[in-house]
């Protein structure tokens, strides 16, 4: 194969999201509370809640409005501090930002999950609720965390955007913390360009994040399947007493999200083993270094994450120029300009800029590649080769010629 892959377009959407596609143009139901019942947002609620094993799941407009929900539905103060790792999507302390709340930033290790030492000081710093980030799918010790944030009694917020299908000792990401929040954008396991949804046990948190989502007047009662007191209960406390943010899914979303459920299974599968392929061959490199997972993590990666060992700043930069040249596109986090995975670029975030020297560190030589889970054995070929060639290139470039 001469041609680089492709990394960038998703899989076709299944073609059973089609004809309900067109049942929806025809009927022009588009509006998830029209229909008195069974509309596919709501049908898709149900599925992916029995997917998880939670008892409520909330559909909403994307991964950050579930996570800003999930603050609001806390009923934190205004200023409240959440802790949140060094290491995320700018959509993270965006959405605390937007709860009005404080993201207090902790450290992330060179294995891109949060430093357990640094994260155990910082809880101690007067934190009212926890966003533990997922990052690019890779688990934190959920042991230590929820034990930590357990003993203070601070409620877990899980961002499992990139962690669709992952597990943690058998137990599904998402489920772990009171509420866990995932993406249907377009770069997640579930494609819908744009969508969102929340997973929890907790009646009255789910109830409040209904009706802030915008379920006004008694739409609520679309929410209902069965008998249910505790969240009847919750839905007429909380009646007319929260603001409608109006982030809510429509059913054209639904379509196109419900039959890729079925297709998680094999994509984690596929996406695990090119992963794992990729990495095996990135580790023979002196110059590469995949980190490895956590011994009760089952990941379900569609991108790889590995560091450039002993690498200078101009032979990292060499590297993705040189992956580049022959057509793999590699982002070194902390080199490439406004990236907004690098903290130092949060400047809305108030007060004085957080400084994080090992997060820092580890984002100046962690390297980010695109792996969708459809690519094929030679293409997964061309992606290692490349790799390996260019840190050969990198680091024998610059140390013969000095540029
Ligand atoms: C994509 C992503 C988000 C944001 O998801 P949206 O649905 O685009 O709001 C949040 N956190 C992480 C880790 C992500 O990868």
């Amino acid at each position: 194969m001469t041609q680089a892959p492709n990394v960038h377009d998703a899989e076709p959407i299944p073609e059973a999201a089609r004809a309900e596609i067109d049942r929806l143009l025809q009927s022009g139901d588009l509006f998830r509370y029209t229909a008195p019942q069974d509309a596919p947002v709501s049908l898709l609620e149900r599925e992916f809640a029995a997917f998880m094993g939670s008892t409520y799941a909330l559909a909403v407009s994307s991964c950050s409005a579930a996570l800003f929900l999930s603050l609001k539905a806390l009923g934190l103060p205004r200023g409240a501090r959440v802790l949140i790792p060094g290491f995320t999507f700018a959509a993270v302390p965006s959405s605390v930002v937007h709860a009005d709340c404080q993201p207090v930033l902790c450290e992330v290790g060179e294995d891109y999950r949060i430093d357990i030492e640094d994260f155990t000081k910082r809880l101690n710093e007067n934190i009212a609720a926890v966003i533990v980030s997922h990052m690019r799918g890779h688990t934190s010790d959920m042991d230590a965390i929820m034990a930590l944030c357990d003993a203070h009694d601070i409620p877990v917020i899980e961002d499992a955007a990139h962690s669709l299908g992952t597990l943690w000792d058998g137990r599904k990401i998402g489920t772990i913390g009171k509420v866990g929040c995932f993406s249907f954008q377009s770069y997640k396991l579930v494609n819908a360009g744009e969508g969102g949804i929340m997973v929890t046990d907790d009646a009255d948190l789910v109830a409040q994040a209904v009706i802030m989502s915008g379920a006004y007047e008694h739409n609520w009662a679309k929410h209902m399947a069965g008998d249910d007191p505790a969240l009847a209960s919750a839905f007429a406390r909380w009646q007319n007493k929260l603001p409608l943010y109006n982030l809510r899914l429509s059913n054209l979303g639904a379509a196109i999200i419900r039959p890729q459920l079925a297709e998680v299974p094999r994509r984690v599968r596929d996406g695990r083993a090119n992963h794992d392929y990729v990495a095996e061959r990135l580790n023979t490199s002196p110059f590469l270094h995949v980190p490895p997972k956590l011994a009760k993590e089952d990941r379900a990666p569609d991108s790889i994450q590995f560091n450039l060992v002993d690498l200078s700043d101009d032979e990292a930069r060499h590297f993705a120029e040189a992956a580049a040249a022959r057509g793999v596109k590699v982002q070194v986090f902390g080199q490439s300009t406004d990236n907004a995975r690098a903290f130092w670029n949060w400047q809305f975030i108030p007060g004085p800029a957080p400084e994080l020297p090992r997060t820092r560190a580890m984002l100046m030589r962690a390297c980010d590649c695109r792996l969708p889970a459809r690519l094929t054995r030679d293409e997964l070929d061309f992606i290692a080769l490349t790799l390996l060639d260019a840190a050969q290139d990198a680091v024998g470039g610059v140390r013969a010629y000095g540029t």
